[in-house]
């Protein structure tokens, strides 16, 4: 038998962890979309339960950014109960996002929750929407990090950006930017620079797939902490991206190969 599949006969109850992909409805799955139709309830950051159109028998639980866990052990309740309950996230749930908390609130909880069932149901994550945009500059290896320090010291954020400097990966940029910490975008870019980021191709890809949507590439050089916003999600292209100008449009990509003098 696997290790991941349930030893207990399963309950009514049922707990699903989605991710709504970057805004557009068309990159929500038909696989999240399903367990919303069939869902009692819905559990989430309010900006992302409100994209949960209301219908008679839908409970929807907005909640605030910093309450994670708090909205995990709600969502773990209510399935637990018996209630059909689908905790939603931006983008990808498992990229900086609702399925950890989820599994950090099983690990700490009762034994009770031993038999909550839980599914965790893949969304596209915002890097990956932003790099189909622009074209492909993640086409060879790349890291993602996320710039929030509210769960991880700064100094970490700094080590992190300066070894993916090191070792030529395009790095994603998630929570680039917020009120909370204006300076710490502008420090990360300090960062990149100084570790040798050089003139490497930088894409800001705001509100992707919304009708704010945004993108533009600059050089690391000319990149300004303003050009970001939450809503924005960052890619540093490695030392072998490129933009290829076309009539049509220009494409950021990194090609699939590096030759072996790169290393
Ligand atoms: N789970 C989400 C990420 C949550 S962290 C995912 O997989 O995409 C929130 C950050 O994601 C934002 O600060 C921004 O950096 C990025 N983001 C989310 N949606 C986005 C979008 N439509 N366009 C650009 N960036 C986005």
């Amino acid at each position: 038998m696997s290790v991941f599949a349930s030893s207990c006969a399963p309950a009514e109850g049922w707990l699903a962890v989605a991710g709504l992909g970057p805004g557009a409805v068309g990159l929500v799955t038909p696989e999240a979309a399903e367990a919303l139709a069939q869902a009692t309830d819905v559990v989430g950051y309010l900006p992302y339960v409100e994209r949960v159109p209301p219908r008679p028998g839908l409970v929807r639980h907005a909640s605030d950014n910093r309450e994670e866990l708090a909205r995990a052990r709600q969502a773990i309740e209510l399935a637990a109960a018996g209630r059909r309950v689908v905790v939603v996230s931006s983008g990808d749930p498992g990229v900086f996002a609702m399925a950890a908390a989820v599994c950090e609130a099983l690990e700490a909880g009762p034994p009770a929750w031993g038999g909550v069932e839980l599914r965790v149901l893949p969304g596209i994550t915002a890097m990956l929407a932003a790099s189909a945009r622009a074209g492909a500059p993640l086409g060879h290896d790349f890291c993602a990090i996320n710039l929030s320090d509210n769960l991880k010291p700064w100094a970490l954020i700094e080590r992190r950006l300066r070894l993916a400097v090191e070792a030529d990966f395009a790095i994603a940029l998630y929570n680039p930017r917020s009120k909370a910490r204006p300076e710490g975008f502008a420090r990360a870019l300090q960062v990149l620079r100084e570790a040798g980021g050089g003139t490497r191709p930088v894409l800001f890809a705001r509100a992707v797939s919304t009708p704010d949507e945004h993108l533009d590439v600059v050089g690391l050089d000319e990149a300004t902490p303003e050009m970001a916003d939450m809503r924005t999600v960052v890619i540093v292209g490695s030392s072998q991206t490129r933009l290829l100008a076309r009539p049509a449009g220009a494409l950021l990509y990194t090609p699939r190969s590096v030759s072996g003098d790169a290393a």
